[in-house]
């Protein structure tokens, strides 16, 4: 409420968010999540929470009238369609150079994302994160996170035998046959759930092409593992449709937060100014990084240091399609779940995930999303004309993912006599390369804060999210960003509280 004090409030119920609230529950600490999406706790008209990827409605898209779909053509058809502006779950932020998609709601990234949780492997791990201890990580955080976050791996005899995964099996065939190593990807999704999906006992929903726009099954989203800890310990109070504008010193000690209840269109309702002790920016790397750069433009904590809203990536994601000959059907049935990936990463610099097209129809095409070693890191500024926050990612930087991309895909038609698909992202365009899934950095760690994350200039101010990492993870984020979150909250409530 308007003039309450609380001793932590955390921007955010993302990964970051999530870790710090249930830590800082069970020391004893009482929370408060300030998130500017909605619940996603109620069922709409049709009775489900989520709508599906086929029949995008109002739930679909943040702050919209045309939906945005990351895969905007088919057969050279664009397949946008007008939808009602509403607080939907999808944010499609458009910036000068690329689209960065983004959950909005209770449970951030974790209600629209693929859940593929992905540990790095550790021989990368000293180039995502520098200054951290990869004893550390790999002995205490990762177990850790893959333990809270519920990840597990599908069964591989089933995978060998369903019919929603013969996609998957498709790719496995043509990266090992050009001699590139195959791997299982693990999942936050429940494996038995969409057995029985498959087998016909319960509601489809990675098999009803339930993805982009929420699972209403068997995804465990945070809403069903960090967030439901957090609730079970009394301490964690959530405002949904509540969205940070500022944070500054309080007269009296602790920060003022100013926060702007909005209606499910938008609209401004109400502004409360709540004072906390403690502050942790969790809004995810563009989320945390627009508030860092606009509040320190704009006086309100002048002194955070000059690396503020630095260092930013897209964790090289581009995507593309292979058309595939007649006897390689890719299955009319696909589960929304990817599951596996190529690896090419030391090679080639790419990763690439085997990723469905659930459209229903049995396309022949093989589709892909990779994650590559893009060298570009491109940064936020404040625009005092525009009065928002730009971020200067130019276009044409994406073409070294792409050649990375090409390392495996120009192999594969070549050894498969296959080409790319050029319909799936326009007329007579093969590449994905306007968009990025995985928006990472604007508050390094160690840069623009110390190594735990604390926003030094200001005690009590603390960055918790996506931000710290240096724009690239070498595969999924959200496990790493889980991870950090897990070491960088210990150390927090060990020394600060
Ligand atoms: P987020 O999860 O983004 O959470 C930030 C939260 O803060 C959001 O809920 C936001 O609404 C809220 N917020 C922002 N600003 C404010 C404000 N001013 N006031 C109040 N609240 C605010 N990663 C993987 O590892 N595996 C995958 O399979 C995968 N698939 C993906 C698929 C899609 C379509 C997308 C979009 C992402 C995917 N990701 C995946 C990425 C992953 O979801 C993100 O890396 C992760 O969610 C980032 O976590 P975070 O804690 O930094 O922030």
């Amino acid at each position: 409420a308007d003039g309450a004090r609380v001793p932590a409030l955390v921007i955010g119920t993302g990964y970051g968010g999530s870790v710090a609230a249930l830590r800082l529950a069970q020391a004893g600490v009482d929370v408060h999540m300030i998130e500017m999406g909605m619940a996603w706790d109620t069922p709409g008209p049709d009775g489900k929470i989520f709508c599906n990827t086929r029949e995008p409605d109002y739930r679909s898209y943040w702050l919209r009238t045309r939906t945005k779909a990351p895969l905007n053509y088919f057969l050279g058809f664009p397949i946008d369609r007008n939808i009602p502006r509403h607080t939907g779950i999808l944010d499609a932020e458009e910036f000068g150079g690329i689209t960065v998609y983004q959950g909005r709601g209770v449970g951030g990234g974790s209600l629209v994302n693929g859940g593929m949780a992905v540990t790095p492997k550790r021989e990368n791990f000293g180039a995502v994160l520098p200054s951290v201890n990869a004893d550390e990580m790999y002995g205490v955080y990762y177990p850790r996170a893959n333990a809270g976050l519920g990840v597990g791996t599908i069964d591989p005899a089933w995978f060998d035998s369903t019919a929603c995964y013969q996609y998957a099996r498709v790719g496995r065939k043509h990266a090992q046959r050009s001699g590139f190593p195959f791997v299982f990807v693990p999942d936050v999704y429940d494996w038995d759930y969409m057995k029985q999906e498959a087998a016909g006992t319960v509601t489809r929903s990675a098999l009803a092409g339930e993805i982009l726009y929420g699972n209403n099954h068997g995804k465990k989203s945070l809403q069903q593992t960090y967030l439901a800890q957090a609730r079970a310990t009394g301490r964690v109070a959530i405002s949904p449709l509540h969205k940070v504008t500022s944070v500054a010193p309080a007269a009296g000690g602790g920060y003022a937060v100013v926060i702007e209840q909005l209606g499910t269109t938008g609209d401004v309702t109400a502004t409360k100014t709540v004072t906390a002790d403690r502050v942790f920016f969790a809004a995810g790397s563009v989320g945390t990084s627009k508030l860092l750069v606009m509040l320190k433009a704009t006086g309100a904590l002048p002194n955070l240091n000059d690396e503020v809203g630095r260092g930013w990536g897209d964790n090289g994601n581009v995507m593309c399609g292979r058309a595939n000959h007649m006897w390689d059907p890719t299955g009319a049935l696909q589960s929304a779940i990817p599951c596996c990936g190529i690896d090419n990463w030391a090679a080639g610099g790419a990763f690439a995930e085997v990723a469905p097209l659930p459209t229903g129809i049995e396309t022949y095409a093989s589709f892909y999303l990779s994650i590559t070693n893009n060298p570009h890191r491109a940064r936020f500024s404040w625009n005092a004309a525009t009065g928002k926050v730009d971020l200067d990612w130019q276009a044409s930087w994406k073409q070294p993912s792409i050649d990375m991309a090409k390392t495996i895909f120009d192999k594969i038609n070549a050894k498969e006599g296959t080409i790319y698909r050029t319909d799936l992202f326009g007329v007579y365009k093969i590449w994905g390369d306007h968009l990025t899934y995985h928006p990472l950095g604007g508050a390094v760690l160690n840069k623009a804060t110390d190594n735990y994350g604390r926003l030094t200039a200001y005690p009590g101010l603390y960055v918790i999210d996506g931000s710290l990492i240096p724009g690239n993870t070498s595969v999924n984020p959200f496990v790493t960003i889980t991870a950090l979150a897990e070491r960088n909250i210990e150390k927090i409530i060990a020394t600060d509280l």
